[in-house]
């Protein structure tokens, strides 16, 4: 089991941690603020250091899974190829820092909350999600066209407004009564812990019963975001595909 440290807190670019585990799957560390691939967001890469100050560079980021492809609650940092001197030298118990790749992880923060921006604008259900350090891709399962200009001027004008980006979290229950909450036909939330992470891009408010405020997009996810959509600055539609009768593919990069 490793501690999450990016779900609660997203700009945490670095944190001490100890070796749990090391396997052909790679380095289990009991906590870390490395994103492992999952929803369509790529994992992090970066660099362990070690006691001694040598750098082991990592170069991608996976969820563990036991011998019968079952999850583990493990997070996996692959180590690049050719640093077998730096690995004998590790350890189970070592202390290292984890420092994450911030420059690349801070464009899939971008990219990601830009995706939860165009769920708003195109709402559809989504049936297929990627996003990189440099392009991200979304699939809508819809057969009118879209508008190339249109979807980036939306952007645009929901990034100039500023709105913010909140975690939270709902319980099994209330996503099983609200199940349109879930905008993505490919990937289900995980259920059963008791408590689903939710991403928030507005406001909303109760107050005396009644909601108030400007939800822009609520849904669940695990991924990375930016805290407010300013931050996101130019991102813009660079392609869209017909890519199936039923499946439109919106083709996000920076300008
Ligand atoms: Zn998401």
């Amino acid at each position: 089991m490793t501690e999450e440290l990016f779900r609660a807190d997203a700009y945490l670019q670095d944190c001490t941690a100890t070796v749990v585990a090391i396997d052909e799957h790679g380095i289990v560390l009991d906590r870390t603020v490395f994103y492992p691939l999952g929803g369509g967001q790529a994992g992090d890469t970066g660099v362990l250091v070690l006691a001694d100050g040598s750098e082991l560079a990592i170069a991608d980021t996976r969820k563990g899974k036991d011998a019968e492809g079952r999850p583990t609650h493990a997070i996996c940092h692959v180590p690049a190829a050719g640093q077998d001197d730096l690995l004998t030298k590790l350890k189970p118990g070592d202390a290292v820092t984890a420092k994450v790749d911030w420059q690349r992880r801070h464009k899939l923060m971008r990219f990601h909350t830009t995706t939860h921006l165009l769920c708003h604008l195109v709402p559809q259900l989504v049936n297929g999600c990627s996003i990189t350090p440099d392009y991200a891709r979304l699939d809508f399962n819809m057969t009118d066209p879209l508008d190339k200009e249109a979807l980036t001027q939306g952007i645009a004008r929901l990034v100039a407004a500023g709105h913010p980006v909140a975690v939270g979290a709902i319980t099994d229950e209330e996503l099983d009564a609200n199940p349109a909450l879930v905008k993505s036909m490919s990937v289900q939330p995980p259920r059963g812990s008791g408590r689903i992470r939710t991403i928030l891009i507005g406001t909303a408010t109760a107050d005396a019963g009644r909601i108030g405020g400007e939800v822009i997009d609520f849904q669940p996810c695990g991924g990375t975001h930016v805290a407010n959509t300013a931050e996101i600055g130019t991102v813009v539609v660079t392609k869209i595909e017909k890519k199936s009768a039923t499946t439109r593919r919106v083709v996000l990069g920076f300008a």
